[in-house]
């Protein structure tokens, strides 16, 4: 495969970084923005992108939405209710325009790039200054530009999958950093619409990768997360394929003090892997291992390509490999044609795993996906009541699978004042668990050692050793 293809050129960047340079000189340009961002942890990273390029074109933050002359919504379209939050969202803006007409409102993300959506706002969504999607990233400075030499609502939607890199970024936390390995995702699970809005699964190379991750310990980062919707099949696309598990040693080796990473897909996930989890120093011993069902029947109509007894074989894997491992999933409940049986299937592994956290959804049908055109959608009621039943077994098993850490010690790296107290601080311990303890707003950012005391709210209290 011709790499070279795949990134965009040295020159199209240098051109991104002229149409900066005339931004930030254009007296018409906005003074303050605002990103509001949708979805996963690449979208909150894409986000981070927005603001680099945003504060290189000498536009200043703004405290609130409302106060901001240029407001960009980071959508999401994995689930309808974030469309249709994000959509709301958007057309409320309107009104402040009323108030501020030179407010500028552009949409970007995975929602623009669904098929149909460019001419809905075209059409519908008259008011929206500009819109891409997310193939068009690295052309926001050459788009912003347009926006703001024309009365025109400019519309971009590519469907190139390239890789840019060297795009400013201005990261939202110091301590703990996103770092994208890859892009894009092939599996086209029968209920995803990400491998249609996000292209196909194309890894950056490892040098660039190593290089970002150096560029962050020097500046003091503690922690980095490495992104990609499959990050277990990193590399495979590469001229000279590099493994996920080889990344990892490498990273490793470099010192950063806490590495993790999302998502892994149980197909992909190796035994290499697991190993490396075990052998890797400053790899968190935590897993994030999407089951979405404990039905064969139904994991085989989602296209997951993997068995419930396989799922269970690596679970146990990991488990021997890491003793303590945290583990946690995502599980989707009223797939079409799901029975109450398929169901009881989702909760007994639910019950066998005792994951310490799940990330529990009702599927939501998704135009152009396999799933959505299948027979027997399930009635909203039926999905309704059996989440209700999944999350009340999660929260129950979870309230007794945290107790193993009672009496540990953990290291934890402060994220905040906790929601509870300004007199708490809390962050997550090794094993991805929140773990809240008495402590000042000036910790915020460095890792403290705790003795974890207790379970509270599902998630952990401690104090500090
Ligand atoms: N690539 C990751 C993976 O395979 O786990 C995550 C991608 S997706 C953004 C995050 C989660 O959203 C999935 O694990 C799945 O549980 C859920 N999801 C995706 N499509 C969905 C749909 N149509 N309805 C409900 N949940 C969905
Ligand atoms: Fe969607 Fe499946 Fe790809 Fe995850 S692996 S992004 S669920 S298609």
């Amino acid at each position: 495969m011709d790499r070279a293809a795949q990134i965009v050129s040295e020159e199209e960047m240098a051109r991104q970084r002229e149409y900066i340079a005339e931004i930030r000189d254009l007296p018409q340009k906005p003074r303050t923005f605002y990103v509001v961002t949708y979805g996963c942890q690449m979208n909150a990273h894409d986000s981070e992108k927005l603001t680099g390029m945003l504060t290189e074109m000498g536009i200043e933050p703004a405290e609130e939405r409302d106060q901001a002359d240029f407001v960009i919504f980071n959508t999401c379209c994995v689930r309808e209710n974030a469309e249709r939050k994000a959509l709301g969202n958007v057309t409320w803006l309107k009104e402040i325009r009323k108030r501020n007409p030179s407010l500028i409102i552009a949409v970007c993300g995975c929602m623009i790039q669904e098929p149909g959506m460019a001419e809905k706002i075209l059409q519908q969504y008259k008011f929206i200054n500009l819109a891409f999607g997310t193939s068009n990233l690295h052309r926001f400075p050459e788009l912003m530009y347009r926006t703001l030499n024309t009365d025109q609502n400019t519309v971009v939607v590519e469907d190139r999958d390239l890789i840019p890199e060297g795009l400013p970024i201005v990261r939202a936390r110091r301590e703990a950093a996103y770092l994208t390995i890859m892009y894009g995702c092939n599996n086209y699970c029968s209920y995803c619409i990400v491998p249609y809005v996000r292209g196909r699964e194309r890894s950056r190379s490892p040098e660039h990768i190593l290089h970002e991750a150096e560029g962050l310990l020097k500046s003091g980062v503690k922690e980095i997360m490495l992104l990609g919707q499959n990050v277990n099949s990193y590399g495979l696309d590469l001229e000279h394929p590099f493994s996920f598990a080889s990344l990892l040693k490498q990273l490793d080796a470099m010192g950063i003090p806490r590495i993790r990473f999302m998502t892994s897909h149980p197909k992909d996930l190796s035994d290499e892997l697991t190993e490396t989890m075990a052998a890797c120093r400053h790899v968190l011993p935590q897993f994030h291992l999407p089951v979405q069902s404990g039905s064969d029947r139904i994991l085989a109509l989602m296209n997951r390509r993997y068995s419930r007894a396989q799922y269970l074989d690596r679970v146990r894997k990991l488990r021997e490999a890491v003793p303590g491992i945290g583990l946690s999933t995502d599980i989707i409940v009223g797939f079409p044609g799901e029975t109450e049986e398929d169901f009881q299937d989702s909760m007994s592994l639910v019950n066998e795993v005792r994951y310490d956290s799940a990330f529990t959804f009702i599927y939501s049908p998704r135009v152009g996906t396999r799933a959505a055109a299948m027979e027997n959608q399930i009635r909203p009621q039926v999905a309704t009541e059996r989440i209700q039943r999944l999350i009340a077994l999660q929260e129950g098993l979870q309230q007794e699978t945290l107790k193993r850490f009672v009496g540990m010690e953990e290291e934890v790296l402060i994220e905040g004042l906790s929601r509870r107290s300004s007199e708490e601080i809390s962050g997550k311990g090794l094993h991805g668990v929140s773990i809240t303890m008495q402590g000042k707003r000036e910790e915020i950012g460095r890792i403290i050692r705790c003795r974890v005391t207790g379970v509270k709210n599902n998630t952990l209290t401690g104090v500090r050793e």
